[in-house]
């Protein structure tokens, strides 16, 4: 009996269920023709996708790129902006001060550890921007591109804002009318196995059973088949990020010219941060915290009082809140048998850095582009597949914690975040070879690593971090030198140029309401 793998079933309409649909439907043949694949997605009636997921990474525009979505589409439907990075305010510590984690390295990143240089003679300036000229675009809320730039095309690095509920709307028509899935609306009722234990079928409340060689588990936060099913072991890691709560809140611009941000902002308060993204129709703002170290009244007023402070008092006393709870964590494993677990149902942590929807993006490729032909090739693509997702995991837990454990902020919240027993040991052994040799390209064991070098540098330097210890002087010290020198001059001659040429993200979004972005 042939077991190859034909039919894909994905549970769940959300961001990952679409976005999993879409990447896994354009890489293949459809099965109307034949000879490819078979893509059908369900999802409840009932159950409400989780609704917020508003910051992407770079990352996205390849995979709107490879489903075949257009960019001015895609801009005008989701009510989309540009996101280039992130600034962090009062992070280091409470005296307010800020520093940028942009999407460019730094310039001339290949050839140049800019590390040295900035520490021998760049200290009085900021680190990003010594070294990356995108971060003259942050404080004007500039754009990355112009409206001549070519779809996906960007004179700097960008990703998106975008409205998650629009998203996962704009998903669905494009997978179901031009990529061939097939939408079933009906909740799940049981799982059927077969004797060995892979997944059947499933039975829902309203359609003939779905049968399936593949199921991905895009069923959110409980996890229908990962969890309901094979009870998967959650890895709670709370000991390390405490936060497990959020509160939501839409806030409309006091009128319709306020800039729309080219960046998110995240600004530090006594038990978490605030994150705030700038739409073309309102702003997304949300303060997630631990509810070990405040209670949701006082949470609620702290988002009140700094959308007041960033907004006017009418707006902070009438948006609506929403509190959103989760346990932040992740599966043991992710692919077990014929299920592959993504989105909220692989796991969440806390928002910070975006990190979400890329995993769903990396998830959804891995499983596209390593496919198992058959059954029996299954086991050794789930173990590779395993074995990288548990590495990225670990990867975002070190990247996210390192915001926390360089902070000199004196609440207990931030000095809870600072005990050892906190900081996992793979990120205390960074830290002690940070202590003499700055981070390069040496840290990277993947090609595609979700947070380069470049990434733990404008963290380390922006929030103040200084070697403990010297290296030996190095033989081209003086020629490194002189070549930093240069590449710095270059920067801001860069910065001078884009923030000269550059439109604003609001002007630009403006003109794509009547102009389309050319297509390539
Ligand atoms: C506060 C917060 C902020 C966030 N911010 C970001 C961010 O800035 N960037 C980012 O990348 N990510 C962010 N995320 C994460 C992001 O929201 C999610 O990763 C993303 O929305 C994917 O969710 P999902 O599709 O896995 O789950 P959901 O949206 O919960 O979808 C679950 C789907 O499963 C269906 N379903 C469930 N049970 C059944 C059943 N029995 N039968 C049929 N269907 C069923 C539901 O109907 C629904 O369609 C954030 C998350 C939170 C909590």
């Amino acid at each position: 009996m042939s077991s190859a793998i034909r039919n894909i079933v994905i549970i769940g309409g959300g961001s990952a269920g679409w976005l999993s649909a879409g990447i896994i439907a354009a890489t293949y043949a459809s099965a109307a023709d034949g000879v490819g694949l078979r893509v059908t997605l369900i999802e409840s009636p009932d159950i409400k996708t989780i609704g917020v997921g508003e910051g992407t990474w770079p990352s996205m525009r390849r995979t709107l790129k490879r489903i075949g979505l257009s960019e001015t589409d895609f801009l005008r439907f989701c009510d989309a902006s540009f996101k280039q990075g992130t600034e962090f305010h009062g992070w280091a510590s409470d005296t307010g001060a800020s520093y940028t984690h942009p999407f460019m390295p730094p310039t001339d990143f290949d050839a140049l550890n800019p590390v040295e240089a900035y520490l021998a003679e760049y200290t009085k300036s900021r680190f990003d921007q010594t070294v990356c000229p995108q971060v003259a675009l942050f404080a004007d809320n500039l754009a990355p591109k112009q409206i001549t730039t070519p779809e996906y095309a960007g004179s700097t690095n960008y990703g998106y804002h975008l409205d998650a509920g629009k998203f996962a709307a704009l998903l669905q028509k494009h997978c179901t009318e031009q990529l061939g899935v097939t939408q079933v609306v009906a909740n799940v009722t049981a799982v059927l196995c077969k004797p060995n234990g892979d997944i059947d079928r499933l039975k829902t409340d309203r359609t003939d059973d779905l049968n399936g060689d593949l199921f991905i588990d895009c069923s959110g936060t409980h996890g229908l088949l990962i969890n309901g099913l094979y009870n998967i072991g959650f890895i709670d890691r709370a000991d390390t990020l405490f936060n497990n709560r959020a509160i939501a809140a839409q806030t409309p611009y006091v009128d319709e010219t306020d800039p729309i941000a080219s960046c998110t902002h995240s600004t530090a308060q006594s038990a978490g941060w605030i994150w705030d993204i700038g739409l073309p129709t309102r702003r997304g703002t949300g303060y997630v915290f631990s509810t070990q170290h405040q209670s949701d009244d006082e949470a609620e007023r702290t988002l009140r009082q700094y959308i007041e402070r960033t907004s006017t008092a009418a707006i902070a006393a009438s948006v609506q809140t929403r509190a959103i709870a989760f346990e932040p964590g992740h599966r043991e494993i992710f692919w077990h048998r014929n299920c592959v677990a993504l989105g909220m149902a692989a796991g969440f942590i806390e928002p910070l850095e975006a990190s979400a929807l890329v995993l769903v993006e990396l998830g959804a490729t891995m499983i596209a582009d390593e496919l198992p032909a058959d059954r029996s090739d299954m086991d050794r693509v789930s173990k590779r597949y395993n074995d990288r997702f548990q590495y990225r995991w670990d990867q975002i837990i070190d990247f996210l914690k390192l915001h926390y454990v360089l902070s000199t902020r004196t609440e207990p919240y931030w000095v809870d975040h600072r005990h050892p027993r906190s900081i996992p040991e793979s990120l205390t052994s960074l830290l002690q070879t940070w202590a003499y040799r700055p981070p390069w390209h040496h840290e990277g064991y993947h090609k595609d690593e979700m947070f380069p070098s470049a990434s733990y540098q404008y963290v380390l330097y922006g929030m103040g971090f200084r070697p403990a210890r010297t290296m030996p002087q190095h033989r081209h010290h003086d020629q490194q030198m002189a070549s930093a020198r240069r590449t710095f001059a270059e920067v801001t001659k860069q910065a001078t140029r884009l923030r000269t040429h550059m439109p604003s993200n609001r002007a630009l979004l403006e003109t794509l309401k009547q102009h389309r972005l050319q297509t390539v």
